[in-house]
């Protein structure tokens, strides 16, 4: 039988006999891992074998029978066998590799953009494969991109799996196989010696919830027996997932109590109103604070008087004005003869809040000042030694603030803008630049992706949390509709209709394979493509690949309306603010998350002119992606939106889990899980009164080595 192909990689564990391989043993040591392979799985938090163990699958795929070609749907995962009728490479807009595979009841293309020459002689006419992949609907029929496949010889049928293959979270050059092995290897150790594994749940707990011990459960999810319940698995409900994000969640939950805890064992310095500096700022504003402001400014104030760090967390939908409850904190600040820091995840951001505060605080006799990455030499000498004199009551900026190069004179407010932007390390970095006079300053984090209310307030019950629930006066709500791809030309003639009535358009280009190569390609083709089907009509881009100072010129440009229509991927989601741009176009918006696409759409409607946001999808559409753009179709509350999402999101569904402003989990998913929640607190209470050793371990154990978990 010939091997899968993407098999044909080498890999043997340590002889265990030699007693050479444990836990810690580097992934490196395994036959096959050189230093690039090591230096992949090192991103994913994967240097030993022990890091494996809680490396868990994001989900299953079925490979266990073959779907006839004929059969199969789009928006499904599929195992077919077929024949090659014809293999040829197209040149179009992307080189690609073109097969056409049929078995007697229809026939599907597999479309490649990365292949090798041996590859392509592999797959010529009259050749047998089989194959696994996602199908969707491509311009002609259904396709499949970038299928594992398997040559077949003759009429050779190679048995089939007989229980669901996981599928890990992987990246570009780390295949599914050899996180398998790797998978497999850890297991061996832990089953050999069970010690290795400790169990941190109270066996009480274990017993009254029904969950299986560690070492089943991580047995269980990595390689799933062949009689365990299939149903079970896919939908993330199986007792062994639900113990192990039952852990996962107490995980973050103690961790968030521990971080309070740690924080409020130095004293902070009570920011209060010293002057009339506040109602000052308040009398010059354009506009009066809605109610919500105003509520949430007064629980900042109190907090601020304490003579203990603040932890707050600032929950607000788009557009319902955070910053000025920001730049409100800030004057308390100011006004007690504190600095405060104000960090922003991308420099657009940093340099869009000093302009507004520069704005606001002009008349207060206060300037802010700017620290980013971009700034020249000397703009940067002058802007440190403001901030290490004090000069600088009010610094805005990006990571730059946290460097080494950075000392603060006394800094009392550490104030954070789309926090799960950040990583943790990030933030507590920051917050040591803040240790002066042996005190703490206190923190203000703000995001506007907001979550359930009832789950944010049982999840970070250790945490306060200020929700505005409530958009300023006088919004004008967005239109927003949602087209099939194939209307493209009659949208093409609104964007032109638009552009002469002098509105300003968005076009965002998906996020695609998560590549930010194929992302940066789709939208130069597509910035290409309306150039010359929009003559006269200016037509600018901004991506992720684009240097700083680019894209800042490209954003300086749309804001000053030289430029009509600007192609942009996601790059634009957070924060930016130009009142004057009332059409949005989002393509493909069936593969993004709610969450995302309310973020995206909240660049539009900040003016005073109707707005339109039109969602394109490629059909056909499933019900479940027709039931998420109805819903983006019918409110444009941020959290209506995000009690649907999680309701309707499907078992193991990762679409924009990064954008919901929720910690990314491995295996816990707010929406399937909600109903552990309410346990958190008394377990937590449980382990901290009989088990308080057992903590740091168990919060080690789900933090190690994931940068991405960005909790608060
Ligand atoms: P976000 O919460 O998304 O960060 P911003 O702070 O950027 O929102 O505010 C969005 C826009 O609304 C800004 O142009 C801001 O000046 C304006 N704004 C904020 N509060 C009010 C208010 N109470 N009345 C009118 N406009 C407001
Ligand atoms: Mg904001």
């Amino acid at each position: 039988m010939r091997k899968w192909k993407w098999m044909r990689f080498s890999f043997s564990t340590p002889d265990p006999a030699t007693g050479t391989v444990s836990l810690k043993t580097p992934v490196s040591k395994l036959r096959g891992v050189g230093p690039r392979v090591e230096d992949k799985l090192k991103r994913l938090g994967i240097e030993r074998l022990g890091d494996m163990l809680f490396h868990l699958p994001h989900r299953y795929s079925d490979r266990t029978r073959l779907t006839p070609i004929g059969r199969i749907e789009a928006g499904t995962e599929v195992l077919i066998e077929g024949t090659i009728e014809l293999a040829q490479v197209k040149f179009g807009r992307r080189r690609s590799l073109l097969v056409r595979l049929s078995d007697n009841t229809g026939a599907i293309l597999l479309r490649f953009f990365h292949f090798s020459k041996s590859q392509q002689a592999g797959l010529e006419a009259g050749n047998r494969l089989r194959c696994f992949g996602s199908v969707r609907a491509g311009p002609q029929m259904l396709e499949i991109i970038h299928p594992e496949y398997q040559r077949l010889e003759g009429d050779d049928s190679p048995p089939l799996a007989d229980t669901l293959t996981p599928i890990y979270p992987a990246t570009e050059g780390v295949n599914q196989p050899l996180l398998r092995r790797i998978a497999s290897a850890a297991l061996d150790c832990v089953t050999r010696k069970p010690e290795l594994l400790p169990d941190y749940l109270p066996a009480e707990l274990l017993q009254r919830l029904d969950y299986p011990d560690l070492l089943q459960a991580l047995q269980t999810v990595h390689q799933p027996p062949a009689d365990a319940d299939t149903a079970a698995l896919e939908a993330g409900t199986h007792p062994a997932q639900q113990r192990l994000a039952f852990e996962e969640l107490l995980a973050f939950h103690l961790s968030q109590r521990r971080q309070r805890h740690q924080q409020q064992q130095r004293p902070a310095p009570p920011l209060t109103r010293h002057s009339d500096l506040l109602t000052r700022f308040f009398a010059q504003l354009p506009f009066t604070p809605t109610g919500a402001q105003q509520r949430v400014i007064g629980e900042i104030e109190t907090d601020l008087a304490n003579a203990y760090p603040m932890l707050r967390l600032l929950q607000g939908d788009v557009g319902s004005g955070k910053t000025v409850v920001a730049a409100a904190a800030a004057l308390l600040a100011i006004d007690s003869g504190w600095q405060v820091a104000i960090m922003a995840p991308t420099e657009l951001l940093a340099e869009q809040h000093f302009r507004n505060l520069c704005g606001w605080l002009e008349a207060l006799d206060c300037t802010p000042v700017l620290l980013t990455g971009r700034l020249k030499r000397a703009d940067r000498d002058q802007a440190l030694q403001a901030i290490e004199t004090g000069a600088a009551s009010v610094v805005i900026g990006t990571h730059a603030l946290f460097q080494e190069t950075v000392a603060f004179h006394r800094l009392g407010l550490v104030i954070i803008d789309e926090q799960h932007r950040f990583g943790v390390h990030q933030r507590l970095a920051l917050l040591e630049k803040g240790v002066a006079e042996d005190m703490s300053p206190h923190q203000l984090i703000m995001t506007a992706t907001p979550i359930p209310r009832t789950l944010a307030m049982s999840l970070h019950a250790d945490l306060d949390v200020s929700i505005i629930d409530e958009l300023p006066p006088g919004r004008q709500p967005v239109n927003t509709v949602v087209l099939a791809e194939s209307r493209r030309d009659d949208l093409i003639e609104r964007i032109s209709a638009a552009c002469r009535e002098g509105r300003q358009v968005y076009w965002v280009c998906p996020l695609i394979e998560e590549s930010d190569t194929f992302d940066y390609q789709a939208a130069t083709e597509t910035s290409e493509l309306l150039t010359e089907q929009l003559p006269g009509v200016r037509v600018g881009l901004i991506h992720g690949r684009l240097k700083a100072g680019d894209k800042a010129a490209v954003m300086d440009a749309f804001k000053a309306g030289d430029i009509d229509l600007l192609v942009a991927t996601t790059v634009i989601e957070v924060g930016v603010d130009v009142p004057n741009a009332s059409l949005m176009i989002i393509e493909n918006a069936e593969r993004m998350g709610l969450a995302q696409l309310h973020q995206l759409r909240g660049r539009v409607g900040r003016g005073s002119r109707r707005s339109d946001c039109v969602l394109l999808y490629r059909a056909p559409l499933g019900d479940l992606a027709r039931a998420r753009l109805e819903v983006m179709r019918t409110s444009e509350d941020g959290f209506v939106i995000a009690e649907r999402d999680l309701a309707l999101r499907g078992p193991g569904e990762l679409m924009g889990t990064r954008q919901t402003g929720l910690p990314s989990l491995r295996i816990a998913d707010f929406g399937r899980d909600q109903q552990l929640i309410p346990l958190l607190h008394g377990a937590a209470e449980q382990l901290s009164r009989h088990n308080p050793d057992k903590i740091d371990a168990l919060i080690a154990r789900w933090q190690h080595a994931s940068q991405g978990y960005s909790q608060v």
